[in-house]
């Protein structure tokens, strides 16, 4: 099993879901060999909670993973993370007999205690937490006096602030090896790709290649990186047997800016959803989703059916044949039904929380939103005939809004929503350590420090 995630990719960045800026040739034809959704959603529009949400298959706030000391994702040195009660994707797939590897971002706590190598993987090389999360010149006050960026092997700190061009070649050869490795036994390779988040760093000949600027080659490079492995698999005889899940953990900044430095937009789309990266927009959270297993899903395939990151925790273990916890909620659903023919949506509603606050949920067509940035802000839109969400109908259909209304009080009841003051029932702890320390310290001195970032993009 091969499950490439990536960071802020939007839903119009990719040829097959019709972007016209990127070329992406590997991705569209890995969508020709198998199942491309249209209406597959991550469970966060931000980084940490939308990891945790796709490793433990559980709404971020049942893990109490949506809100991080007040803060909407893990910063460096934090005492919270992803505790070792939660039982990951990958701890399953380990105890059913797969090497695992975890390669790229992870972003679910950088204390030992927390890091990918106590959560199933037997090995780990990649960043922490965000690449914007390091030394960078003139950097914005939130981000401003971070220690340098680590690179991390396992559990060891092997570089400081790694050159961010020729990082993801090298977790491309990682993968190679792995995979290699292990060609003769069952295994999963979670690469959680650096791109396309902000400040994009890329090699000069995607740079020179691309008709999108900066993002376009990273877009390419992400490509470039999916049709490797692919070639992999097809070199070791592998490709039957091996499912690859391709997705992105949040939507992308769509036209907006970077919240800091430049003006100017990146280049990125959601297009043709409404919002962007961090809103309960659909462009925060409905995502590229894709499957491919040659031999039993059929290529060529669309679906529209509601599916969720989540979801790829039952459904992957079952396939594996691994064991899901049963002595707590899980909320992904296995959705191998629909991967290998035409089956509903197992899921009754999709519920989009941003922190804690649920501010809309999705019941078939309909989509109810609540509030917006803690704020109160009702609406009710047709995704099927309204997919931007331009025209609100809550006056039109009493009866629908009722009726999720309903829907969305027993998550409420479940999860919790800190907006109406409601304490949920059904929610696990964090992690928390004592005296938590950032994983480097800066020293002006050092002669690993070689790259002071200096693209002012954040975000
Ligand atoms: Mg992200």
């Amino acid at each position: 099993m091969i499950l490439i995630n990536c960071d802020d990719l939007g839903y119009g960045d990719l040829g097959c879901y019709g972007s016209t800026r990127n070329d992406t040739p590997h991705l569209d034809r890995l969508a020709e060999e198998g199942i491309r959704f249209t209406s597959f959603y991550t469970a966060s529009p931000v980084c940490s909670p939308a990891r945790a949400a796709l490793l433990t298959g559980c709404y971020p706030p049942r893990i109490s993973f949506s809100l991080f000391e007040g803060i909407p994702v893990l910063f460096p040195g934090m005492a919270v993370g992803l505790p070792t009660t939660e039982i990951s994707l990958a701890r399953v797939l380990s105890d059913a007999g797969y090497a695992t590897q975890a390669i790229g971002k992870w972003h679910c706590g950088d204390q030992p205690e927390f890091l990918p190598t106590n959560h199933g993987f037997d090995h780990y090389f990649g960043l922490p937490y965000s690449n914007d999360m390091g030394r960078q010149v003139d950097p914005p006050t939130i981000l401003d006096d971070l220690p340098p960026l680590p690179l991390i092997v396992d559990g060891e700190v092997v570089e400081q602030q790694p050159d961010q061009t020729s990082l993801t070649d090298r977790y491309v050869a990682h993968a190679l090896d792995f995979m290699r490795s292990n060609a003769d036994r069952p295994f999963f390779l979670y690469l959680a790709h650096m791109y396309v988040h902000v400040p994009i760093y890329v090699q000069e000949h995607f740079a020179a290649a691309s008709r999108n600027g900066d993002y376009g080659a990273a877009v390419a490079t992400i490509d470039w990186a999916t049709g490797v492995l692919m070639a992999e698999l097809d070199a070791l005889g592998l490709a039957d047997d091996t499912i690859v899940v391709f997705t992105s953990d949040n939507g992308s900044l769509g036209d907006d800016p970077p919240q800091w430095g430049t003006t100017e937009p990146l280049g990125s789309s959601n297009a043709p959803l409404r919002g962007a990266k961090a809103t309960t927009w659909e462009g925060g959270q409905r995502v590229p989703g894709i499957v491919r297993w040659p031999g039993s899903i059929a290529p060529g395939r669309v679906s529209d059916e509601l599916v969720t990151a989540m979801d790829l925790y039952p459904t992957l273990a079952a396939l594996c044949g691994g064991s899901v916890p049963d002595d707590r909620v899980i909320d992904g659903r296995d959705i191998s039904d629909l991967w290998f023919g035409d089956a509903p949506s197992p899921h009754e509603a999709f519920f989009y929380y941003r922190r804690n606050d649920l501010e809309a949920v999705r019941v078939g067509r309909w989509k109810r939103h609540y509030s917006k940035d803690g704020a109160a802000q009702p609406a009710l839109y047709d995704l099927e005939a309204d997919i931007g969400e331009t025209t609100d109908v809550l006056a039109v259909h009493p009866d629908v809004v009722a009726e999720l209304d309903a829907i969305a009080d027993r998550a409420r009841q479940a999860m919790g929503d800190d907006r109406l003051g409601v304490v949920g029932t059904e929610i696990r702890p964090i992690g928390r350590v004592e005296n938590p320390r950032p994983l480097t310290v800066y020293d002006p001195d050092h002669p690993y420090v070689i790259a002071e970032y200096d693209i002012p993009d954040k975000g």
